[in-house]
This record gives C-alpha cells, structure tokens and sequence, in this order.
C-alpha cells in the first residue's frame, strides 16, 4: 500500500487500550504523526488524552458512539488475552504489544481466535523496528556464524517507576526488556531457538526474576544471555555475533550497528513509525503477523531454569 493511495481512504480508527508509559511515550505520538490513523478512543481504568473520548474498558469503549475500526492493547501482558479477545470477538482487528499473551497457549489461542473471526492480529515487536536490525539480518546472510551473546542490563527503577506488575505473575520480570532482545536475535538467526540452561534471580517475595543468564542455540549456534534489571551507571542493550567475516555489534537495542572494525554507525529511532505503517499494511490486506518465537524462549527459560531466592526488591 503507497502512502498517496492510503491518502484517499478514510483514516482507520484506531482504539488505544491501556494509557500508560508505552501509550503515552510512543503510541499516541505514532499515530498522531500518521494520516492512515486516527486516535478515536481510549479505554484505561484511570488515564485518558485530552480531547479524545476516554472509557474505563473496553467493552465501554466498544458500546460507545465512535466508529473504531482497530484496537491497539498497551496493558501489561497479565489480562491482555481478555482484552484481546473482546475485541477480536467484536469483529475488531487487534496490534498487541509485546509480549502478545502470558503463555505460548495463550497466545496460539488468540491467533486461532483471530483467524477464525477473519481479523487481523499483529503481535508487534518493536525492537525487530530498531534502525540497525535488518542491516545485521543481511549483513549475516551470508555469513558463517560462530557464537552470540547478548547483555540486556538496565536499571528497573529508572525505566519502570513503580511497576510492580512487571515482578508480579504474567510479568515476566528482567525477560519484559529481554524479550526485546530475543525478539531481535531470533530475526536475526536463521532455524528455531532451544533453551539449554537458565538461571533466574527471584527476589523474595516476587514471582518474576529481577536477572537472569539463558543459554540458547540455534543450530550450531550458542547464544549466551545475561539479562539484569538492577544495572545502574551505563545501561546496556547489546549484541554480538562472531563470524567468519569478524564481529557484528548491535547496541543500543538495535540502534547501533558496528561490523569489525568499522566504527558504530547510529540511525533514529522510528520503531512505532514502523509498526504502525506495518499495521496499516497488514488491515489492507486483511493478514496477521505473530511470529511467537520469542515468547517460546522465555516460557522454556522461565518453566525449565533453576531458581535462586536473593533479597527483596522494592522502588
Ligand atoms: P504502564 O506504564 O504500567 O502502563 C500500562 C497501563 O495499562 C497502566 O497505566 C494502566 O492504566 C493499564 N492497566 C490495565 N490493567 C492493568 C493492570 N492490571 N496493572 C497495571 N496497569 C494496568 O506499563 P507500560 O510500560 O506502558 O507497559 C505496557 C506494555 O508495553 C507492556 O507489555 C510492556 O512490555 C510494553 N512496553 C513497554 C515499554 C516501556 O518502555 N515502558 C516499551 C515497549 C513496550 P489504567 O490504570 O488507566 O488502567
């Protein structure tokens, strides 16, 4: 679909579920700034936009007067399955946020539930929209690759403020910034993903790990994981492949890309530009996207590790 000839359609209305830090931060601009969207409502238990018709969930928003043609769900995973599901049930195509569902079962659920209603599903991963990421991918292509590893350290205090969610069940703890991780890596490593080990830091009185070390393979390739939630001073988003061709780094979570010895380059950030013209792509032509492959990881990681109990956390 052109961007002139999307021009001449009605823009598609566009329900926002969940105002939150990712919905302000990112999504409402996104869509502001695109002419095939238009912002109709919101459904958030307490949080709203200004000027746009605001409902407390969204079988409110649903019943309401305002046209909407598709929901975008910015909710914490844990519920997200309900909510998705009512609007799939309603006839509405649905963009979830990463992670798409709590469970592998989860999600397969909603997919088949979308396709049996014939709604578009995307499951969107914005880190696999960072500037670098498909460079790397071609880049690779033809590459003999040796080994990988990924640190994912940030501080849980500054990114998340308050969200206790995220160490709650259905949160996913460290694995909410590393899924972001394995959402690039497994774009960028051919065959599927097993988990061989894991080791995963819970602290007391929390259901969710605040770090955790994963190692994986695909294929012949290792892939060493370290994921930490309490990293203060430089916070780090990278990854590294050896190949035969020398190293490839992507850091700033996929913003920056470095091969051999070649200094970093470093594009803008347009992930939810990205995500959004994908969206309007894909309810164009009536299709879904869910590539499940991350989600996998972390279920196998989280279900399979070995757990050890370190001391309470608290914002
Ligand atoms: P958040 O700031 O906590 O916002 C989520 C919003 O969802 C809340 O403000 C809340 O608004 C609503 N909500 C509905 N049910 C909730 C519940 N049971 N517990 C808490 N809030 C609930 O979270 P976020 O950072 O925006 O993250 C939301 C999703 O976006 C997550 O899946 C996360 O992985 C993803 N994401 C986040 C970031 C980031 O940088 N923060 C980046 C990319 C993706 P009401 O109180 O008004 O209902």
């Amino acid at each position: 679909m052109e961007r002139g000839e999307q021009a001449t359609r009605e823009p598609i209305r566009i329900g926002l579920v969940g105002i939150g830090k990712i919905a302000r931060d990112q999504h409402i601009p996104a869509i502001s700034r695109d002419p095939r969207f238009v912002l109709a409502a919101t459904a958030s238990r307490s949080g709203g936009v200004d000027g746009i018709p605001a409902y407390s969930d969204i079988a409110a928003m649903l019943a309401g007067p305002e046209r909407i043609d598709a929901v975008s769900l910015c909710t914490p995973p844990a519920g997200r399955i309900d909510i998705a599901r009512v609007a799939i049930d309603a006839g509405k195509a649905v963009m979830l946020e990463k992670p798409p569902a709590i469970t592998l079962a989860d999600a397969e659920a909603l997919v088949a539930a979308a396709r049996d209603a014939g709604v578009p599903l995307f499951a969107t991963w914005h880190s696999r929209e960072a500037a670098a990421v498909e460079e790397a991918r071609a880049w690779l292509a033809d590459k003999t690759i040796g080994a990988a590893r990924i640190v994912w350290a940030e501080d849980i205090r500054r990114w998340h403020p308050g969200q206790d969610w995220i160490l709650d069940a259905g949160g996913f703890g460290v694995f909410d910034p590393g899924i972001n991780a394995l959402s690039i890596i497994t774009r960028l490593l051919p065959g599927s993903f097993t988990v061989e080990q894991a080791h995963l830091a819970i602290p007391q009185g929390r259901a969710c790990p605040i770090a955790a070390t994963v190692a994986l393979r695909s294929g012949d390739v290792p892939v060493a994981v370290e994921l930490d939630f309490l990293r203060t001073g430089p916070q780090r988003w990278d990854i590294e492949i050896d190949t035969n061709a020398g190293p490839l780094r992507l850091s700033d979570g996929g913003a920056t890309i470095a091969i051999d010895d070649e200094p970093p380059r470093t594009a803008p950030n347009h992930e939810y530009a990205r995500l959004y013209a994908r969206f309007a792509t894909l309810l164009a032509g009536g299709q879904s996207d869910a590539d499940l492959a991350p989600l996998a990881i972390v279920e196998a990681a989280l279900n399979g590790g070995t757990i050890e109990r370190v001391e309470p956390f608290a914002f």
